[in-house]
């Protein structure tokens, strides 16, 4: 069997199905092609869907930024009513706490530059806002094993970051089922349990895809959105040695336990930053709280050579070393006795910036490398993306001259260049989930 397409996009996560929405509005037939039974059912289902605009960077903040109104605006934006309902802003404010990392300290010049709302707290109207956190630093993060972990700390944090437009999305699938919708009333179509093998090229471009049961689609462009399968991709692709910014699969646990009875985290809990203590954690469904790791330093990074296996199990070592230090934070937390979480991998660039860009290979592009942090980008990354597919395939040099577009609700101008595969390794990046 022969398909033939304008644009065959390799993924079918929130990012790949943004960009076919994106796309499609622009007029081209897209077909995202994914290997699971559904739109979002890869890593994007296990993601903690947070929507923070702390980046170490101008240009990730600025795009994190723009990418709040698309979720403030979600019915709206997709101009389609979802039969199986429609995704949720939780809109619970974040809490950045002020550590030692000094991450704070380059988001706040970010956030006055570019407008981004927030207060400054001291640690009383953290106590107000949050009487269950403990206000001590416990700095330098530590695992439970250390023996210092629960010793009595000494030192006050200095405060916090509140950013009260911040949130998170309460069903991420859902959100990238939307998107599927909203791209197939614009044509798009979805093809499922339907396994990418071989990049197909001519001697000048990509000329399309074969699927492991031998179906060839023929499209003039194909868009690697592969998740933590990119590298793999890209080497069926051929343009790894083109790229100076390669990606790698990372292994990651997120935990999930009550909050303590007497406080609603649900309603009254904001997702906090905590990076003194090397967690992140957000209000959940059923006063649940969500953590997971800021990387720090002490905790092992776990490198998967092959995306296809890899140990789903959570570890007793790592949920002690999430949900411990949690109680820290929070001294009343109770220690649920059965561990509850997920586990999947994130798609990590070498300096944890991802990588939005066309390739060395003519027609073949990628929207890859977005490193644990880029779920809340999806909407804004699918209008830069079909930007730049769009110029490129139109005869524009991006490499010389890189595509920028204008944000669509904060109007500010988003540079695709900072994102291209040729760039030095970003040394201002926080190496970590704060990208
Ligand atoms: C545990 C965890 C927590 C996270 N928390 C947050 C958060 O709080 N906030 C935030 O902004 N971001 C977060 N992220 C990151 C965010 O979820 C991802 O950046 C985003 O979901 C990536 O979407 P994607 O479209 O690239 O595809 P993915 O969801 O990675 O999906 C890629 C798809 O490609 C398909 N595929 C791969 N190879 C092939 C092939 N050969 N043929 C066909 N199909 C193929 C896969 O089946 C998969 O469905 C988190 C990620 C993880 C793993």
């Amino acid at each position: 069997m022969r398909d033939a397409q304008d644009v065959v996009v390799i993924g079918a996560g929130v990012i790949g199905a943004a960009i076919a929405f994106e796309l499609s509005k622009k007029g081209y037939r897209t077909l995202n092609i994914d290997k699971l039974p559904a739109a979002g059912y890869g890593p994007t289902s296990n993601s903690c869907a947070i929507v923070r605009a702390h980046y170490s960077s101008r240009e990730g903040v600025a795009m994190a930024y723009e990418g709040f109104s698309y979720w403030q605006d979600w019915e709206s934006y997709l101009g389609v009513t979802d039969d199986a309902s429609t995704a949720r802003y939780m809109n619970s404010g974040t809490i950045l706490l002020k550590s030692a990392t000094g991450h704070h300290e380059k988001v706040l010049k970010h956030y006055r530059d570019l407008g981004v709302a927030y207060e400054e707290w001291d640690n009383d109207e953290l106590c107000r806002r949050m009487p269950i956190y403990d206000t001590h630093a416990f700095w330098p993060p530590k695992r439970p094993s250390d023996p210092h972990f629960w010793d009595v700390p000494e030192r006050e944090l200095d405060g916090a970051i509140y950013t009260p437009e911040s949130g998170y999305v309460n069903d991420p699938q859902l959100a990238t089922h939307n998107l599927q919708r909203a791209a197939e009333a614009q044509g798009g179509r979805f093809l499922f349990r339907a396994e990418v093998a071989e990049i197909r090229r001519s001697r000048e471009r990509v000329v399309g895809v074969t699927l492991a049961d031998g179906r060839e689609i023929d499209a003039p462009v194909v868009v690697n959105v592969a998740g933590p399968h990119s590298f793999v991709i890209n080497r069926m692709a051929g343009v790894e040695d083109g790229m100076n910014v390669k990606t790698r699969a990372l292994r990651h646990e997120v935990h999930h336990v009550p909050a303590p009875p007497d406080f609603d985290f649900e309603s009254d809990g904001c997702h906090t930053s905590d990076g003194d203590t090397g967690i992140y954690f957000r209000p959940d469904a059923g006063n649940h709280i969500l953590i997971g790791s800021e990387d720090p330093d002490c905790d092992p990074r776990v490198w998967v050579e092959n995306p296809d296996q890899y140990d789903r199990h959570i570890t007793e070592a790592q949920w002690e070393a999430q949900v411990y230090r949690l109680a820290r934070r929070i001294p009343t937390l109770g220690i649920p006795h059965q561990r509850r979480g997920v586990v999947d991998l994130y798609d990590v660039s070498d300096d944890w910036i991802p990588i939005y860009d066309r390739s060395d290979l003519p027609g073949f592009y990628m929207a890859i490398g977005t490193s644990g942090n880029q779920f809340k980008n999806a909407p804004p990354v699918g209008h830069l993306m079909a930007e730049l597919i769009d110029r490129v395939e139109h005869g524009h040099d991006h490499d010389r001259d890189s595509v920028k577009v204008k944000a669509r609700y904060t109007g500010v101008e988003l540079d695709a260049g900072f994102y291209s595969r040729g760039r030095e390794i970003n040394r201002d990046s926080s190496f970590s989930v704060n990208g």
